[in-house]
């Protein structure tokens, strides 16, 4: 494999691994409303504040069982 190639693969897992700590950081900011996590596809756990995608059943970050 030639360098640019190399590159161009680096730069875009970078920018790709910055985004998703961007949006992570955003989805889980103690501010927002816990009722408005549900219109986002989103769930917040009641347990450590987590937002967790809708359709897990436990917190991604402390295992807590989700309501809903
Ligand atoms: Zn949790």
């Amino acid at each position: 494999m030639d360098q640019p190639t190399l590159i161009v693969f680096a730069v875009a897992a970078v920018i790709g691994l910055l985004a998703s700590l961007v949006i992570l950081r955003r989805r889980d900011q103690p501010d927002e409303s816990p009722f408005a996590t549900s219109t986002e596809g989103m769930k917040r756990c009641p347990n450590c504040g987590m937002a967790n995608i809708v359709t897990d059943t436990t917190c991604a970050s402390c295992g807590q069982t989700l309501p809903g």
